[in-house]
């Protein structure tokens, strides 16, 4: 698979708290950015978090947060840091 170089022009962000890790966000990605953390959140999930390694691949596509049933994602764009989403 060719890797886009890391042109930071967009980012989400997880609000883990709201997150009921159904991974959904994690099979739309084609980038991989998003992954499982390792603890239980306040409803007794397993929320998901951006993997800083792979941030800045992000193109803003939104449709992590297009799928998320939760609307615990959100993409902004770092050109004004708009959202897009
Ligand atoms: S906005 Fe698109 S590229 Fe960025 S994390 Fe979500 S699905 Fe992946
Ligand atoms: S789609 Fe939403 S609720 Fe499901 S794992 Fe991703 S952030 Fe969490």
């Amino acid at each position: 698979m060719v890797e886009r170089q890391s042109t930071r022009k967009a980012y989400i962000t997880v609000n883990a708290e709201k997150c009921k890790g159904c991974r959904y966000c994690i099979a739309v990605c084609s980038y991989q950015i998003i992954g499982v953390t390792n603890r239980l959140n306040q409803i007794g999930s397993i929320p998901v978090e951006v993997i800083s390694t792979r941030a800045g691949l992000c193109t803003g596509c939104g449709t992590c947060a297009l799928m998320c049933p939760d609307t615990a994602i959100s993409v902004f764009s770092t050109e004004g840091e708009a959202a897009l989403s």
